[in-house]
């Protein structure tokens, strides 16, 4: 098996996103790789929101990002994750993941096996499309939902 040296997790502040961010930060440490987070501001599922919220889309898109990095903060410090890097990102789920791994010489992306959330399951599973796309290897952990 390759030694991994730069894993890259991507985190969608799900219930099952702590369990999954952890098994990445488990494997780091195992192969003393380098931890980067990655979480994306989905904008396919904010079409109904904008709608609702009667905000102009840059200060909902700055409110978010913004929530998003304090997030992913959040979990870096409540986890201690030691990351190298944490980078929140707007557009297509599957694309900004995939493109954050290609350009940051990622070797192992780890991902939940699905979120089940919202629009997400009308859209299509960011999961499958990450690993159809990939270049590097892709590790789906498992989420078992009661
Ligand atoms: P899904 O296929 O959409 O049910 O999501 C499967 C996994 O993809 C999640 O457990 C996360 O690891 C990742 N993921 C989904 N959406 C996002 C997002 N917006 N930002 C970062 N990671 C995500």
């Amino acid at each position: 098996m390759s030694d991994y040296q730069h894993i890259l997790v991507a985190v969608d502040f799900s219930e099952h996103g702590n369990h999954v961010a952890l098994k990445a930060k488990a494997l780091a440490h195992f192969y003393q790789a380098k931890l980067s987070l990655v979480h994306v501001v989905d904008t396919a599922s904010l079409v109904s929101l904008n709608y609702e919220l009667e905000l102009p889309y840059t200060s909902l898109d700055d409110l978010l990002i913004d929530t998003s990095k304090k997030k992913l903060n959040e979990l870096n410090h409540d986890l201690q994750l030691e990351s190298e890097q944490k980078w929140v990102k707007m557009g297509s789920s599957h694309n900004e993941i995939i493109k954050a791994a290609n350009e940051n010489s990622v070797d192992l992306i780890v991902i939940g096996s699905h979120a089940h959330h919202g629009l997400r399951i009308l859209l299509g599973s960011t999961a499958n499309a990450i690993l159809h796309r990939a270049k590097c290897d892709v590790l789906a952990v498992r989420l078992n939902h009661d």
